[in-house]
């Protein structure tokens, strides 16, 4: 574990798969098979506090209780967004704030209510990347989250959704891929057989396109889905929006992506937000396909929403969403040239809770 990955105070009880559990215990002079009882109750039994895994014997719950916690993430506040979007701001032993976002969404004709349940999650404490359009990069990176942290967005949301989360994004605030551990742990918690939360194909990391994280992704073939922030046709333009271009350059990153293919058999997603005059032109639309026919792929087309409230300077305060018009325009060309296009809503704008928007802002204060 690495400096910038402690946490003060007790250890963390949630966050650590069956097995490390397991270890964990048995370091510290309790009965290996406690482990799995302690497991079950925190993901499926869904027990926030030790004194209430009746199973476990008294003395057991009080050196639990004394020694290491459960609670990961505290709720500080809830908004609710005109849609339905909730926006969770929480808090971390240290002080620290994150936020994750439930967005219902694809409602079902029949009943009017939504089938899908999605929640977005943070892995980092603010961030480091500098994409210029991002309300995140105000904050800068404090630190790593926790997989415990991680995990524990999860189960706190869920109690204030009365239907189960049907989808898990890692596209909160931070980078997932530069806290592969930590992220990588959770995934095994939600993808588990036992506690049932969500299957593979509902689970998806979205990364702005840190290449050494895609080919160990592709090494382990992880089979959750991958998303890429790709935002740029070209070279020039996407390190002007995204400084990390600079480090792992697009030729760079589609080598990766075509590797991750051959790997896993699995394509991408790629997301991509129109900016007015800045990467919507018809050669965009023309390289972007090029990109997308190289392995199975689709593209995410994203509305730019609004990060005034960051004060953004230089490129980043110039940037503008496409209009109506044009956004529409750049779809059917997408289409028209075979590829397969999905639009992103923008659930909970009217609470800064859409994509990018996620900067702890006043009002979520
Ligand atoms: N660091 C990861 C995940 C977090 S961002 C990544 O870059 O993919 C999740 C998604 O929201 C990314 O596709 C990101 O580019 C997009 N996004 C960021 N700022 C945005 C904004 N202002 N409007 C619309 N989408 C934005």
């Amino acid at each position: 574990m690495s400096k910038r990955d402690t946490v003060v105070g007790p250890i963390e009880l949630k966050g650590l798969p069956t097995l490390e559990l397991e270890k964990l215990f048995e370091s510290s002079g309790i009965k290996r098979y406690r482990a799995r009882q302690v497991y079950d109750a925190m993901y499926i039994s869904r027990i926030d506090n030790v004194q209430e895994m009746k199973l476990l014997p008294h003395a057991l719950r009080e050196t639990l209780d004394s020694a290491y916690r459960t609670e990961s993430v505290h709720l500080k506040t809830l908004q609710v967004s005109d849609d339905g979007t909730k926006k969770f701001l929480f808090e971390l032993l240290d002080g620290s704030a994150i936020e994750s976002v439930l967005i219902p969404s694809e409602m079902a004709e029949e009943d009017g209510h939504p089938r899908r349940r999605t929640l977005c999650i943070s892995t980092q404490v603010g961030c480091n990347l500098g994409c210029v359009f991002c309300a995140t990069a105000s904050l800068n990176l404090k630190r790593n989250l926790t997989s415990g942290e991680i995990v524990d967005q999860y189960l706190q949301a869920q109690k204030h959704s009365l239907k189960p989360i049907t989808n898990i994004v890692f596209m909160g605030m931070g980078e997932p891929l530069n806290n592969y551990d930590a992220v990588m742990r959770a995934v095994e918690i939600f993808n588990d057989q036992r506690t049932l939360i969500v299957a593979p194909r509902r689970t998806t990391l979205s990364t702005a396109g840190v290449v050494p994280g895609i080919v160990r992704m592709a090494d382990e073939k992880r089979i959750i889905k991958l998303a890429v922030s790709l935002h740029a046709t070209t070279q020039g333009v996407r390190e002007k929006l995204m400084p990390i271009a600079r480090r792992w350059p697009l030729d760079t990153l589609m080598d990766a992506l075509e590797y991750y293919y051959q790997k896993t058999h699995k394509g991408v997603t790629f997301e991509y937000i129109v900016f007015e005059g800045v990467n919507d032109s018809s050669d965009d639309v023309k390289r972007l396909a090029r990109f997308a026919r190289r392995f199975p792929s689709k593209v995410n087309v994203i509305p730019f929403h609004s990060i005034d409230f960051t004060h953004p300077e230089g490129f980043g305060a110039q940037l503008k969403p496409s209009t109506p018009k044009h956004f529409q325009q750049f779809i059917d060309r997408l289409r028209a040239e075979d590829v397969h296009v999905l639009i992103r809503s923008s659930s909970g704008k009217d609470i800064d809770a859409a994509c990018g928007q996620l900067a702890l802002s006043d009002k979520a204060k």
